[in-house]
């Protein structure tokens, strides 16, 4: 993710800060008191405990996906609560509820063995007991409880919404399963915000939006999964490709960009692949070193690769994955197109509800 800093790894999986989470502490340390009523060091110590309890939720979501062989690419701290990304969605429902309910159960159990810790240090912990003006094992009760309870929520983007999409789609297709639970996090949401206007509530209005955008965006993206259906990697790629050599220049990369609709270009080696220009380095480096700087000072060479009969769905999660936004596509090691999002955004324009097989037929 853009703007943020790794700060170390656990279990093998890198785990990043995003910068807005410095400020964060930053602000809690200054104005900490008058925001959630504990400033300075204290306020600090208690966001920091506070985001280490989210770290061991995205964990366990994480643990439970590395199990049934999806590889997480890292785990970020937000203000707002932690993600962790996944190279790919899981293929089975089965394997959606379990690996959703992981996080609720953890923070679950980190609440109860708090609670239970509290209780041994014998400033034991009652319901009503749960805010802020408790001591701070009990507040980090509250928070794990809360972040249970909250993240159960049968919406998206919570895990709630993935459990009642894996429930869903035991008995039906992931696209109707991801219609309906978007439905019923979309009604949730337009309820919480009219129980956040009539009790006055400005927190329960903020998430209600939250969920609503989140479910948007949720079946945004699978109405793209189905739009590029079955469709393989050949069918929407760039196959009269322009190249590059490593001792062109990025003068040599500007003209070809402005003289044709690509924008990012495979750099070659004899015929070998080995980096890839894209828009934005073309852009930064013509401004910043002028026209006369190499290819191969400017070159990623470290990009995600698809062969021909990839589907299109795994090139567009590489792409997420990676933050890549072109993908070259091989057949033993030999260059045969590319892929970039606009060409995926082509093809979904011209087969979002049409059967676009024929393509498919015509090239094999
Ligand atoms: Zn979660």
């Amino acid at each position: 993710m853009k703007w943020s800093l790794k700060i170390g790894s656990i279990l093998g999986i890198p785990l990043n800060v995003h910068i807005t989470f410095i400020l964060l502490l930053i602000l809690i340390y200054f104005a900490g008191g008058s925001v959630i009523g504990v400033g300075g060091i204290q306020g600090v110590i208690f966001v920091a405990l506070v985001f280490a309890s989210v770290v061991f939720h995205e964990l366990s979501h994480s643990v439970v996906a590395r199990h049934y062989g999806i590889k997480v690419e890292d785990i970020t701290l937000l203000p707002i609560g932690g993600v962790a990304r996944m190279a790919d969605t899981p293929e089975k429902p089965v394997q959606e509820i379990i690996i959703a309910a992981a996080g609720p159960a953890a923070s679950l159990f980190l609440a109860f063995i708090l609670w239970f810790v509290a209780d041994f240090f014998g400033s034991g912990v009652t319901i009503s007991d749960l805010s802020v003006q408790g001591g701070l094992l009990a507040e980090l009760t509250a928070v794990n409880f809360i972040l249970a309870v909250f993240n159960l929520l049968p919406a998206f983007p919570m895990d709630g919404g993935r459990i009642l999409r894996g429930f869903i789609g035991l008995y039906l297709s992931p696209y109707r399963a991801t219609k309906i639970a978007v439905g019923i996090g979309q009604v949730l949401a337009i309820v919480m915000f009219f129980g956040g206007i009539l009790s006055g509530n400005f927190f329960m209005i903020l998430i209600a939006l939250f969920v609503y955008l989140g479910a948007e965006a949720e079946e945004r993206q699978m109405g793209i999964m189905v739009a590029l259906g079955g469709a393989q990697a050949q069918s929407a790629m760039i196959s009269e490709l322009h190249t590059l050599s490593p001792q062109q220049t990025v003068g040599d990369a500007a003209i070809r960009f402005c003289t044709g609709f690509q924008s990012d270009f495979p750099v070659m080696d004899d015929r070998r692949l080995i980096g890839l220009v894209t828009r934005e380095a073309i852009v930064e480096t013509l401004h910043q070193k002028g026209p006369t700087a190499l290819v191969s000072e400017i070159m990623v060479r470290d990009f995600p690769t698809a062969n021909e009969q990839t589907p299109l769905t795994d090139v567009l999660q590489k792409m997420q994955s990676t933050g890549s936004k072109a993908v070259p596509i091989l057949n033993q090691g030999e260059l045969k197109g590319l892929i970039t999002l606009e060409q995926i955004g082509r093809y979904n324009m011209l087969c979002s509800g049409y059967s676009c097989d024929f393509m498919q037929a015509e090239k094999t």
